[in-house]
């Protein structure tokens, strides 16, 4: 185990981006903690290599270096809620890989109420493939803004010798035999939406809605029902002038705020950030955004955890630029995207109601309020 004493400075949201960080330095580090006592960071590592470790020191004080410097605006709870009757449940929380039948008819209850809301602004409804192809990321720069959350997709080229190379080689030799042409599995939906409407001028509002199947490279570690590499989100996106933007987006984040109070939900609707983790995206973005309230997040409560379930996003024009979306006048629009964790919205509902249908299947007459 490695203890870092950290600088008086990093203290409040600087340590806890800190902490964030810190799981990605290494595949080796098991666990992180910090110890309030000596202000400092307990580092678990499968590791005793002294080269790696010192690399390790070498890296935690680049991070110290960046926040050190850097403006993290604290986090802002706008709205928040604690249900009446709250019993928060315990249920079963190990993980499986698959829904159940009771879970799969909530996850497609819910997917109804978030379509609804979708649907009340008349919006597009389309699905779209699983996999990203180059254009669109080189467009959108994920994989270069958060390449620890990528799984890139490759094959296996059409040529009878490396075919037959790949049958006879052993499963771990098979890497150097993969081809990779900068295709992606989606990290989230909007993407493809932006690749529909790319090199277009509109001169009307374009709101879509689609849903699936997400991919993100979590630690392995931090891995749980609420964060998992494979997951299902909703997404609504609006592209249009920059008041009509912020106008949607605030009013689908009141007609979510509804449903969460509705269903009797504990948790708040936050300022947040993304997790960034580059120096560029530090200085530049991850502040920015924070300033101007781009970005908003409702979170769920548990008595084990609070996390993210919708985020509420105002990209300004970013997005519109790198896919050439522009009104007649060639201005580039503005755009953004509510989003929603559809696996987490039932983690917060077995958390609230228990795992038992019987428990919540009183939320299913809400259809009404929403159909
Ligand atoms: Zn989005």
């Amino acid at each position: 185990m490695i203890n870092y004493v950290l600088p008086d400075k990093i203290n409040g949201s600087k340590m806890h981006e800190l902490l964030d960080r810190v799981p990605y330095l290494s595949e080796k580090i098991r666990k992180v903690s910090y110890d309030e006592a000596t202000h400092s960071v307990n580092i678990g590592i499968d590791t005793n290599d002294e080269e790696e470790i010192d690399n390790l020191h070498r890296h935690l004080n680049e991070i110290v270096e960046t926040l050190r410097y850097s403006k993290i605006i604290t986090q802002k709870t706008i709205r928040s809620r604690k249900s009446e009757n709250a019993s928060k449940r315990d249920y079963d929380y190990s993980l499986h890989a698959y829904f159940d039948e009771d879970e799969f008819e909530l996850y497609r209850m819910l997917d109804y109420f978030f379509l609804n809301i979708a649907k009340k602004y008349n919006a597009l409804i389309r699905d779209y493939p699983i996999i990203l192809n180059a254009n669109n990321m080189s467009r959108n720069n994920y994989h270069k803004n958060f390449p620890q959350n990528v799984f890139s997709v490759s094959h296996v080229p059409h040529n009878y010798e490396q075919l037959q190379q790949f049958r006879e080689a052993e499963q771990h030799d098979t890497g150097n035999i993969f081809v990779h042409h900068g295709q992606y599995l989606r990290p989230c939906i909007c993407y493809h939406c932006y690749e529909e409407f790319q090199e277009q001028s509109v001169d009307q509002p374009i709101i879509v809605t689609s849903q699936g199947k997400c991919f993100r490279h979590e630690i392995e570690w931090k891995v749980n029902r609420s964060r998992k590499n494979e997951f299902y989100m909703r997404e609504i996106v609006f592209i249009d002038k920059p008041e009509q933007v912020v106008t949607l987006r605030d009013q689908i984040m009141n007609d979510v705020w509804s449903l969460f109070e509705d269903i009797d939900l504990n948790g708040s609707l936050v300022s947040a950030r993304d997790p960034f983790f580059y120096y560029d995206d530090l200085k530049n973005k991850g502040a920015y955004q924070l300033m101007s309230h781009a970005k908003y997040e409702l979170e769920a409560e548990s008595r084990h955890s609070s996390y993210s379930i919708a985020s509420f996003n105002y990209c300004e024009n970013l997005l519109c630029q790198k896919f050439n979306i522009t009104d007649s006048d060639n201005e580039y629009l503005h755009s953004g995207c509510v989003a929603f964790g559809i696996d987490r919205w039932m983690e917060a509902i077995f958390h609230r109601y228990g795992k038992e249908k019987k428990n919540w299947s009183h939320i299913a007459g809400g259809l009404y309020l929403y159909a």
